[in-house]
């Protein structure tokens, strides 16, 4: 208990927390959830590889706890999970990106949708078609701008509610991408069903491009399999210039990843945006 405030930066990337610190993340996470000043979104660009520009972005959660310090959201997002909290935190973040996608848009900057992380806990709740359509009518974003990014563990888990959720996003005009696409495994056969819009390709196969004869593989397959079904498809995790120039040859022209920005604040975004 001898920990000073600003002593907690080896929490971060820490993932096997100890039933100590988890216990006192808890407790801090509830008290911001409480306060949600402590919460703020970044936003990744995502990147046209025909046009080098900004085609939309991506909001990632980021906690800034004056308890425990700055944490990973592969922290605390497993923590607020475990005690529902993820609820009214997820909720806070689809508000949140879909006002600011707004305040963009009526500044002029025009970006064709904001994706936003869903937990699969919010997705199996019956309220959260509700949730959504308050987000919507709160914050006037037309739906078709809203790409909600689910994992494809969730469609695992819970095949017929996903299939009848995934149907009632899609009559509403919302778009679904599956995050970290072949990282899991049964979602293939229902791809077909399930009414998603977009593959995201996870960073792991793209890490070892152009080098590893698998990844390679697996990547062509991915790309091959979301033109099979329609699916628009990005790739995450894009550190360098050989790893871009292959995904451009193989026709994947939505890139995410460091090589074009990390994740910014809404005013780095903007500047980011206007210096293009
Ligand atoms: P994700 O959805 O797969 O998000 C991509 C992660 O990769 C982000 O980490 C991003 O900062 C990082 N990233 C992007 N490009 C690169 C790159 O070129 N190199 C490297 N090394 N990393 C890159 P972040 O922001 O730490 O988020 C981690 C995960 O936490 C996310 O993975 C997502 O699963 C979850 N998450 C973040 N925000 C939210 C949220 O609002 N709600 C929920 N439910 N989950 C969230
Ligand atoms: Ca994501
Ligand atoms: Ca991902
Ligand atoms: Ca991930």
């Amino acid at each position: 208990k001898d920990k000073g405030r600003n002593g907690y930066s080896f929490f971060t990337n820490d993932l096997a927390v100890d039933i100590e610190e988890k216990t006192m993340m808890i407790h801090a996470l509830k008290a911001s959830i409480d306060k949600k000043d402590e919460f703020f979104l970044l936003y990744q660009p995502k990147t046209s590889t025909l046009t080098g520009k900004i085609t939309a972005v991506e909001a990632l959660l980021r906690w800034n706890s004056s308890e425990v310090g700055k944490i990973t959201p592969d922290t605390f997002i497993p923590l607020a999970e475990e005690t529902g909290m993820i609820l009214t935190l997820g909720a806070w973040v689809l508000n949140q990106a879909c006002s600011d996608f707004m305040l963009l848009r009526n500044e002029g900057y025009l970006l064709e949708h904001i994706g936003v992380n869903v937990s699969s806990l919010q997705l199996q709740r019956d309220d959260f078609i509700k949730t959504l359509n308050d987000v919507l009518d709160q914050t006037k974003i037309d739906p078709k701008w809203l790409e909600i990014e689910l994992t494809e563990s969730y469609l695992a888990t819970d095949a017929d509610h996903a299939l009848s959720i995934l149907r009632t996003l899609r009559d509403l005009n919302i778009n679904i991408a599956i995050d970290d696409f072949g990282t899991g495994y049964s979602s293939m056969a229902y791809l077909q069903k399930l009414s998603v819009t977009r593959l995201k390709i996870d960073k792991s196969f793209i890490d070892d491009l152009p080098l590893s004869s698998e990844s390679i593989a697996i990547t062509r397959a991915i790309i091959a399999l979301a033109n099979t079904f329609g699916l628009s498809i990005t790739a995450e995790g894009v550190e360098n210039h050989d790893q871009l120039c292959f995904l451009q040859d193989e026709g994947c022209h939505e890139i995410q990843g460091y090589y074009y920005s990390k994740p910014l604040t809404l005013n780095e975004l903007k500047d980011y945006i206007t210096n293009q």
